[in-house]
This record gives C-alpha cells, structure tokens and sequence, in this order.
C-alpha cells in the first residue's frame, strides 16, 4: 500500500501537538516544515524578556524533536509561500513539497492597525523570538546609554509604554515592573525614575476574562507602579511619543505593542473562508472545506468550543487544535470516521512578576500568589520537559560526526 505523506506546515504549539500524535502510529510519513529549527515557547516569553531565564529556555529543537520519532518524520527547515491544491504541493523559499494530507498550524502575527501611523516602525513585538530577543537587547542598551550620560542618575524619567491590555500585554508590563524594581535595588547605578504605561482601550485589563483575573491582575500591576491608562486607543506614534484618543500626548522611550492578533502571512493569498483577523473558517474536523485534505489548528484558524463560541487564541486552543486535527488525519488514512473536535480551555494561567502569578483552573480552582505561580511552573516545566526528553531521544539518533556541528537548545 502506498504510505501517505502528511505534511505539517508549523512546528508551534499546534503542530508539535499534532506530530506528538501522528508520529507515533508510524502509519504516515511525515515532514515538519518550520522557518525556524526550533519551537518557540511564546508562553514564556516574558521570563526571557525580563531576563529571569536565557534563550535556549524558551526553545525546543525541533530537529531533534523529529529524529526522535524515526526515519518516516522530517524536518525541512524552509519558510512557506505558496499552496497548489491543485496539484497538492506547497511552495517553500528552498523547494516544493507534496502531501496527501496537510495541517496548517502557522500560527499568528501582531495585529497592527494600518491606520495608526507610526505604529508598526516605532514600537516592539514579541510574538517571535527574534523580536523578544532584539526587544530585550535594545531595551537594555537604551537604559544603559542613558544611565552612562546622565552620571548614574536618572534626572529624567525613563518611560516605557505597554499597548494592550491582553494577556500578553498584562504579563509584560508585570514582569518588566518587577524586573525594574529589582534592577533599582540591585544595580549599582542608582535609578528609580523608570515608569511603565499600559495602554488599554477597554475599561479594564484583561477585557472578557473571569472577574477574579481581572481583579488580581489589576492590583498587583497598580502595586507594582504599573499605570492603567484605560478607555485608550492609541491613534498615532512618532518616535518617542504617542497620541491617545486623538489629542493626548504621551512622551516615551520604549514601546512595546501586543494590541491583539492577525493570522499568519500564509492565509493572505488563500482563496478561502476566513473571518476579520484573516483566520481559516474550519469545520468540526478543522478540516479547510474548500480544499481536499487540507486541515488546520492553532491560531491561522478560527478555533471554537462544541457550543459554537470562539475560543481566544491561546496555547491551549492551538494544542486542542492541533490533537483533533492529527487525529482525523489519521481516522482517514485508516478509513475511519472523523471525530468532531472538542476544544475547551481549561483555565487561564497569568503570570505577574516576580514569582507571582494569578490562575484560574477547571473552573473552581483559583490561586493568586506564590501558589498560583507554582503550579503555573510546574505545569510549564512539564510541557518543557516531556519535550526536552523526547528530543534527548532524536540527539541520540544523530550520528557522532554530526553532533558536535549542532547547536542543541
Ligand atoms: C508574550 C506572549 C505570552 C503568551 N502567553 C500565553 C499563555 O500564558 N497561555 C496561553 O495559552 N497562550 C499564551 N500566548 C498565546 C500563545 O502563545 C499562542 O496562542 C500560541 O503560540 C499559538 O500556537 P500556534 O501553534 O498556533 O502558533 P505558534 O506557536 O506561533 O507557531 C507557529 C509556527 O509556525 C511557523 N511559521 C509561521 N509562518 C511560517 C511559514 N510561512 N512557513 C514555515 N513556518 C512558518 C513559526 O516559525 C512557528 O514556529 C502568549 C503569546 C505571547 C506572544
């Protein structure tokens, strides 16, 4: 019988979720195509940001991730640009590659509005590693170049501006508040004139989350000396200020903007159903209607729960995704039903610095705290883990003259 090729396009929370579940029946040959050789734990983001941990913290390599499984899984490191569904082929900036079966799981981008000028060339994403890493950097020197000329001495304040009020942005503004006070009394250069913003168009933080989460979040951001600045559209950036609501300036020297998402570049050009963040509108299978064995997970999709509401583009959507996408890819190279899928979050976790974090589970556990951190880590940790000792598995199959050439995370 000929063996199915299924290729998954988006090695992040998604599509290493639906590799976890494909690869192990060894009923398909597989490829992984990623832009990078590594999956990003975006959800960790802020610790590598405030430099509670280093980059290969937040990365798992996917190399070794792939070789774990055996020699019917490929990684193809290779950015996509193109899909035939025609002829079943993707189009990649190296080569072309065919599938039988295809799970879109390229994730999402920061949705910067168009018509807020300024936007997009004046402020810092973190979405990908490489802007948290070049954010973190530029950060860093910004502050120290300005230390160095002022003697020491923060004469002047030394503002930085958070836009959005998401989890995100939330998680952000605490970690860097908490970085920030520990940088005044730890450093040598004495400075306490550094002032976060966080910008929110909404009445609170955290808009259409649980109340619980809203209200720890928002005391502990306002303990840490975060300013809500809420009912705030930024609607123009310059290079070290902003305009709100049209008329009111605010002076900064760093902007960070995590004002929501839009699905990746990949969707741009796909002649099919999508809603106002250019999502894929896929069925109860996260099958792409349009188009034969195609599916897709994660955020490029418009994920919703068995009663029909959406879900918020989170980790946990795009894992849930990702699962029932892999597993009615295998129900069909096996000839079985599809099964509908059963996305639900389970909870929220939000960390707010400095060991703190605020978590609401399954609907009746809920810890705000040290506690709440904890078991946010240990549930992150584990993540981490599990993959990290799969990957240990593909480092063995490297073969000894290659190994020392690579670079492991
Ligand atoms: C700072 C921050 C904190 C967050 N905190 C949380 C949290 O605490 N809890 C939570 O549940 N969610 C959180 N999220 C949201 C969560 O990270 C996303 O919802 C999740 O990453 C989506 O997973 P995904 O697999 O769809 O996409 P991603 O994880 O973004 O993966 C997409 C992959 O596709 C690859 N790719 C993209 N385009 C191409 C292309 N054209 N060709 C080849 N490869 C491509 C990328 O390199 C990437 O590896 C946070 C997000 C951020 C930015």
């Amino acid at each position: 019988m000929n063996r199915k090729r299924v290729i998954i396009v988006g090695g992040g929370y998604a599509g290493v979720e639906a590799l976890k579940i494909l690869a192990p029946s060894g009923e398909c040959d597989i490829v992984l195509i990623d832009q990078h050789p590594y999956h990003y734990l975006q959800t960790e983001a802020y610790e590598l940001i405030a430099n509670e941990c280093s980059m290969t913290r937040v990365m798992i390599d996917l190399v070794a991730l792939c070789l774990s499984y055996g020699e019917h899984v490929t990684y193809i490191k290779d950015t996509i640009r193109e899909i035939d569904y025609e002829s079943k082929r993707i189009i990649g900036q190296i080569s072309g590659h065919s599938y039988d079966y295809m799970l879109l799981c390229t994730g999402s981008r920061t949705a910067y509005n168009g018509a807020t000028e300024g936007l997009r060339q004046h402020s810092h994403g973190v979405k990908t590693l490489q802007s948290a890493l070049s954010f973190k950097q530029q950060f860093e020197q910004r502050l120290y170049s300005r230390l160095e000329s002022e003697g020491g001495w923060c004469a002047e304040p030394f503002n930085i501006v958070i836009g959005g009020g998401g989890l995100s942005g939330v998680e952000i503004a605490a970690e860097m508040a908490h970085y920030i006070r520990i940088f005044h009394k730890d450093n040598t250069l004495t400075c306490d004139n550094i002032h976060i913003f966080l910008i929110i168009p909404h009445e609170t933080v955290l808009e259409g989350m649980e109340e619980y989460l809203i209200k720890h979040a928002t005391k502990r951001l306002l303990q840490l000396g975060v300013k809500i600045i809420n009912h705030s559209r930024i609607t123009s950036v310059e290079e070290h200020a902003l305009i709100i609501n049209g008329s009111e300036a605010v002076c900064f020297d760093f902007m960070i903007f995590t004002g929501g998402i839009v699905a990746s570049t990949l969707t741009v050009g796909m002649n099919v159903a999508k809603n106002k963040k250019s999502q894929l509108i896929v069925n109860e299978y996260m099958r792409v209607s349009e188009y034969e064995g195609v599916f897709a997970a994660g955020d490029i999709a418009e994920l919703r729960d068995p009663e029909g509401k959406l879900v918020p583009p989170t980790a946990q959507g795009a894992e849930a995704s990702g699962i029932s996408a892999a597993k009615n890819i295998l129900a069909l190279i096996q000839g079985k039903p599809m099964i509908r899928s059963n996305i639900r979050l389970k909870g929220m976790m939000i960390a707010l610095g400095g060991g703190y974090a605020s978590i609401s589970l399954l609907g009746w556990m809920r810890f705000s705290g040290m506690i709440g951190y904890a078991i946010k880590t240990i549930i992150m940790r584990g993540y981490r883990y599990l993959l990290h000792r799969q990957c240990a598995k593909g480092v063995e199959r490297i073969p000894q003259s290659k190994r020392n050439c690579r670079m492991r995370f």
